[in-house]
């Protein structure tokens, strides 16, 4: 547990370092990471599949503005202006924001009208290591170039072209090298709880834990193709890219509502809410999921699909987290200061993916940070509802300490009962308690029916005190039922003592029952087992033969033992005596 607060105060320091990079990262984007300039297209259109370059000569077709961009189109053109990169290095290459698409083709028309025309398809485009973005060779533009045409054939995002620009370094996006940092940091604040998850879920087996280190996983894959960091390190290709951000995202949306239903203590959902979060958790998996994939039979329908498949996701999580709150949930308050960076991030980039609001990619950067905070802070409702559990473990393991108290001591006289005994018997035997006494008070029933219940049950408890025996290890006493009970013994001349406690019965009871007229004594009948036979006796058999030697005590006159000594072999007894060590 204290390597577990250490862990968590180190988190806790991760956190405020994630802190100061967001506030690092947040300040306004510095002219020198904007050496080299980048152009945006000035004006777009949208087409049929059908229409060429010709089509777009007209100019009224264009919107020369930030408005009118959707995806849903069967091809989108940009049109670059020579305007833009007069005095400038002509530009060389296009990048835009990772998505999916058929094909872009180029067109540098120069002033004369002359065309060079190149077609690029989705493998040809190079994912690099400066955000999400991917890249591809204009062709040749000359000082006489007046305008380059892109025609972007089933483009599956509205940032792929709202976020397209020409440059003439190959190596150069318009994301700053903090962001970079900072999304590694992200991603590598993300690993500790993950490894923290793991760990809770050895000792805590529950399905929760699971379902968040699965959740993690999807957000850790979401920061490092979404941000683009992935291809730091790996040569993804473009589709993979393009697919696994989204598809993480749904994933991680929808782990995040059936980690809710999980997480939240029994009585904070209510039935329906329950269900509703449920079934919204698979939605969000299964249809957002699907669009992440940007099929070509989803064209059209699946950017705008993905974002708004969302929104029942943030309903939702919305919905069950207040419910949750207003019923006094704990867990649910983490989960709100938890998940309110992630809900105003996702709204503000479902905002952005609809085309309702046009911002830079950098705004990105808030939902990773918020991924980030999510992840910590939910790590910490793990370890304070680990607590919480340790701590309804333990008093559950507690109580059910207590039950099994109960359940095989006897009440009345706080012995063994017969319960106890026939479960440890064995056990018993093993440990070398070879010799069974079992003792019967004499005319009991006439002390009941002379002084009362009262004073019968006084006498049974003074009887227990007698073969009780306290502190000796080599002796166990257990009460049978009614007036009869057990003593174990093992150990040298087991005889003898079980013989001295017989005789102790008596004056015991006389002692601590006054009023009695006469003493209640007591009977035995003894089972000794020698070496050989030990481990090979049952209870029920061991119980059988006292038994039959205690009808011989109460036969030949009662207060007294008798007794049979079982060597090598059971079926052999050595000897088989009654009257013996009779009262004095
Ligand atoms: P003997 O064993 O010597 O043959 O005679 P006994 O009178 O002891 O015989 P029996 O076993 O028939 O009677 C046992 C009596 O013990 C019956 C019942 O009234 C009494 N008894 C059993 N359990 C309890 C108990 O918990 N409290 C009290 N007060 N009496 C009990
Ligand atoms: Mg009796
Ligand atoms: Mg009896």
């Amino acid at each position: 547990m204290r390597s577990a607060m250490a862990f968590l105060r180190l988190l806790s320091r991760l956190g405020m370092v994630a802190v100061v990079l967001v506030l690092l990262a947040a300040r306004p984007a510095s002219a020198d990471d904007h050496t080299v300039p980048t152009f945006a297209p000035a004006c777009h259109a949208a087409t049929g599949a059908d229409r060429g370059v010709e089509a777009l000569r007209p100019r009224a077709q264009w919107t020369c503005d930030s408005s009118g961009w959707a995806a849903d189109e069967p091809a989108v053109w940009l049109r670059f202006e020579a305007e833009s990169w007069r005095g400038e290095k002509l530009p060389q290459y296009f990048f835009s924001r990772i998505a999916r698409f058929k094909s872009i083709t180029f067109h540098a028309i120069d002033a004369d009208g002359t065309t060079r025309t190149t077609r690029s398809t989705e493998r040809d485009g190079k994912p690099f290591a400066a955000g999400p973005v991917f890249q591809l060779r204009l062709p040749e533009v000359t000082p006489a170039t007046t305008m380059v045409l892109a025609r972007i054939e089933a483009p599956h995002s509205v940032p792929l072209l709202t976020e397209a620009r020409i440059t003439h370094d190959p190596g150069k996006a318009d994301w700053a090298q903090i962001d970079m940092m900072l999304l590694a940091f992200v991603a590598g604040m993300l690993v500790p709880p993950l490894l923290f998850d793991i760990s809770f879920f050895l000792v805590l087996r529950e399905r929760f834990v699971l379902i968040y280190a699965a959740m993690v996983s999807a957000m850790m894959v979401y920061v490092m193709t979404a941000g683009g960091l992935a291809s730091s390190f790996l040569a993804l290709p473009l589709t993979l890219m393009a697919v696994l951000a989204p598809l993480s995202y749904a994933i991680g949306g929808g782990l995040s509502l059936l980690f809710l239903v999980a997480f939240l203590e029994r009585g904070a959902q209510s039935r329906l809410m329950r269900r509703l979060t449920y079934a919204t958790g698979w939605f969000t998996i299964i249809v957002p999921g699907l669009c992440a994939l940007q099929l070509d039979a989803t064209h059209g329908l699946d950017d705008t699909g993905y974002f708004i498949a969302f929104l029942p996701c943030i309903a939702v999580i919305s919905a069950a987290v207040i419910e949750a709150v207003i019923r006094g949930s704990r867990s649910a308050r983490f989960i709100a200061i938890a998940w309110l960076p992630i809900i105003t991030a996702s709204v503000e980039r479902l905002l952005r993916g609809l085309g309702l609001h046009v911002g830079p990619s950098s705004l990105d950067q808030m939902l990773y940070v918020a991924v980030g905070i999510e992840v910590i802070v939910i790590s910490l409702a793990i370890a304070d509802r680990f607590l919480a559990l340790r701590r309804e473990r333990d008093a559950a393991l507690t109580e059910a300490r207590m039950l099994e108290q109960i359940s095989t001591r006897d009440s009345l006289t706080g012995l063994m009962n017969r319960r106890a005994i026939e479960a440890r018997f064995d056990e018993l035997l093993a440990q070398g308690f070879d010799t069974f006494a079992l003792v019967d008070l004499d005319r009991f029933k006439a002390i009941n029916d002379l002084h009362g219940h009262q004073v019968g049950d006084a006498a049974l408890v003074a009887c227990a005190s007698a073969i009780r025996a306290s502190g000796d290890r080599d002796a166990v006493a257990v009460r049978l039922g009614g007036e009869e009970f057990v003593v174990l013994l093992r150990g040298p001349r087991t005889l003898e003592r079980a013989e001295a406690l017989r005789q102790a019965i008596p004056m015991r009871i006389a002692k601590e029952v006054p009023g009695l007229d006469l003493p209640v004594t007591a009977s035995m009948g003894v089972v000794m087992l020698g070496e050989a036979n030990r481990h090979k006796m049952a209870f029920a058999e061991f119980y059988a033969r006292a038994d039959a030697l205690m009808y011989e005590a109460k036969a030949s006159g009662r207060n007294r033992l008798a007794y049979e000594r079982l060597t090598v072999f059971r079926s052999a007894p050595e000897g088989r005596k009654a009257g013996e060590g009779r009262a004095a």
